[in-house]
């Protein structure tokens, strides 16, 4: 199980919430959002944090555009969305909320999903070049995924 962890300080007081593989939406709005910050120079629903598991990596995503886009590293991220990495900085109006760790399943086998969506089954990388055992689809354009 993936997990992210922030930390930031909202209104004088220091917070700490931990992200799995859920996506969770950000912003001032309870009721459109899974993770509140009541800072006025925050959106309503601003962005929102999700595990790719293809890439075995955290982005965030903008929800709100223009004209109070979150700032990752220094990079305004418009309508787009940006990986995130330890000490990464993300500033959501002038809240900054620091990447504190992220853990990526350590010891997590990545394998391919058949690409064939009568089959979908879960395939070890070694079948890359050959194709999948259980139905003969050729895995060329297989997804990666993470092997339970
Ligand atoms: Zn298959």
């Amino acid at each position: 199980m993936p997990e992210l962890t922030l930390e930031w300080t909202d209104i004088n007081q220091r917070q700490c919430h931990r992200i799995g593989d859920q996506r969770v939406r950000i912003g001032r709005d309870p009721a459109r959002c899974d993770l509140i910050i009541q800072h006025p120079t925050v959106s309503a629903l601003q962005a929102e944090i999700f595990f790719n598991a293809d890439r075995g990596q955290f982005y965030v995503r903008d929800l709100r555009g223009e004209p109070n886009p979150p700032l990752v590293d220094g990079v305004r991220i418009t309508g787009g969305e940006a990986a995130l990495h330890p000490h990464s900085l993300i500033y959501l109006g002038q809240v900054a909320i620091k990447i504190a760790a992220i853990v990526v399943a350590a010891n997590a086998d990545y394998g391919l999903r058949c690409p064939n969506p009568r089959c979908g089954r879960e395939v070890a990388y070694e079948y890359l070049e050959l194709a999948c055992p259980w139905c003969g689809t050729s895995l060329a354009a297989a997804a990666s995924t993470i092997l339970p």
